[in-house]
């Protein structure tokens, strides 16, 4: 009788819901911690990992003052965050795909206080270079965020063991790709205890609700099913690389390791719109990259009907 809760209860459900959720989330941050070998006070977890990448910026941030780095084209969400907490953007683009290493260094002064490196990149599809990540980890002072939210999809080693070797490290992950539970809003992250301590101490007391502690609780019990459908991803991908390299007006396909595929093809927001017309919808990248469309991997029948109209489309 301390928290104000309606002891009844008409939402009928295995969970109660009549009752605020564990405001330290510890039974999900345990079990998260025990799948990479982690103890629970070395792990959050969020409403999305958009949630904790802007409870990064408010507490390493200082509105107006301090500034982050970002390596465009990549995801979206850092630029948001950045912008409702007055934080400037320095923005220090990938070449040919490829970290600037020696860019990102150089960029760096005494008010920049985070780094993000998505890895594998969104929108580009690849892995970020690993010794160019850890490079940038071991010569900054600043807080660097690996954004690994595609990483069940890639073949490279997750950056989240080095926790316990860089505590200005954060890597970020989520259940939203490979575990397909985007519409429950669950995100998580490792870093060294310190920094989990001051995320615990500014989230939300009630961040992540208690039908989706349930539900990633059950999903984490028995990976199988989703690591089945990770691999048909992966398998899917791969033949959509293919027919996308057999048409002729595709003039690039780029190599990834998350569920989408990144191409260029001549007329892309044409194709876009022609597409929507037949009623598939991918997504346009031509604001940030010339003449580029981003498709996510869908399954095979729907990926069948993509190359199918994309190919009636282009002739
Ligand atoms: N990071 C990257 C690179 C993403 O592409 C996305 C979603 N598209 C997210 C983070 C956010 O994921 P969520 O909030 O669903 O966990």
């Amino acid at each position: 009788m301390d928290a104000n809760e309606n002891p009844y209860t008409i939402f009928k459900n295995e969970v109660a819901v009549n009752r605020y959720p564990d405001g330290s989330n510890i039974a999900l941050r345990k079990k998260l911690g025990e799948k990479f070998n982690l103890p629970a006070e070395c792990s959050t977890v969020g409403n999305g990992s958009d949630e904790i990448i802007d409870i990064v910026f408010r507490i390493f941030c200082e509105p107006g003052k301090d500034e982050i780095i970002i390596t465009s084209p990549t995801y979206g969400m850092y630029e948001v965050s950045a912008n409702i907490n007055n934080i400037k953007i320095v923005d220090v683009p990938l070449i040919e795909n490829h970290l600037n290493t020696d860019g990102i260094l150089k960029a760096i002064t005494s008010t920049t206080k985070i780094i993000f490196i998505c890895s594998p990149n969104n929108p580009t599809g690849d892995v970020v270079n690993r010794k160019d990540s850890i490079r940038i980890i071991e010569n900054s002072n600043c807080i660097v965020v690996i954004d690994e939210a595609y990483a069940d999809f890639m073949t490279e080693p997750s950056f989240v063991p080095e926790i316990k070797k860089y505590n200005n490290l954060v890597v970020v992950r989520t259940l939203s790709k490979a575990f397909a539970m985007a519409g429950l809003r669950l995100g998580y992250a490792f870093a060294d205890k310190e920094i989990i301590d001051l995320v615990q101490k500014v989230k939300p007391p009630y961040n992540v609700n208690v039908l989706t502690t349930n539900a990633v609780l059950n999903a984490l019990e028995n990976t199988a099913e989703a690591d089945k459908h990770v691999n048909i991803i992966i398998e899917e991908r791969d033949n959509l690389i293919k027919e996308l390299k057999s048409i002729k007006k595709v003039e690039e396909v780029f190599s990834t390791q998350s569920n989408f595929i990144l191409f260029k093809m001549k007329d892309a927001d044409v194709v876009f719109k022609k597409l929507v017309e037949k009623g598939i919808i991918i997504r346009s990248r031509t604001s940030q990259i010339p003449n580029a469309l981003r498709v996510s991997v869908g399954t095979k029948e729907q990926n069948a009907k993509f190359i199918k109209y994309l190919k009636e489309i282009v002739g």
